[in-house]
């Protein structure tokens, strides 16, 4: 499979039993359908995402993007937990592709995350 941001190869890391796609350039992580919340859920599964947030910094700015799998255009789509985590979704096979240290940060969301929308809601 290819990167569909840099064209770069995609090689497969596991961890736990669970196997995701990683960009040998970019670092991008791509996830089928369910892979990306059991991943999650992993202990410690962070550490699959390898790339410097300024490698995704980069990356995060080529959005027009189709599927590596199935070819179609991919949509954009915002975390509705962490608003500041955009990650581009496939509307045929439910892939989606986060950029490096999204999965990271998508991660942190049920304890930093949670809190800090908490803290917002009180404010208003
Ligand atoms: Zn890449
Ligand atoms: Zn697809």
């Amino acid at each position: 499979m290819k990167c569909p941001k840099c064209d770069a190869k995609m090689t497969t890391v596991m961890y736990g039993s669970i196997y995701v796609e990683r960009c040998v350039g970019c670092k991008g992580l791509w996830f089928d359908l369910l892979e990306l919340d059991h991943m999650a859920a992993i202990e410690g599964s962070e550490a699959i995402d390898v790339g410097s947030d300024e490698l995704g910094e980069r990356f995060r700015e080529v959005d027009d993007i189709d599927c590596p799998h199935c070819s179609s255009p991919m949509v954009k789509m915002v975390d509705v937990r962490q608003r500041h985590i955009w990650y581009e979704s496939c509307p045929s096979c439910f892939g989606v592709f986060f950029d490096a240290g999204e999965f990271r940060d998508y991660k942190e969301k049920t304890v930093i995350g949670f809190f800090r929308d908490l803290f917002a809601k009180e404010r208003l």
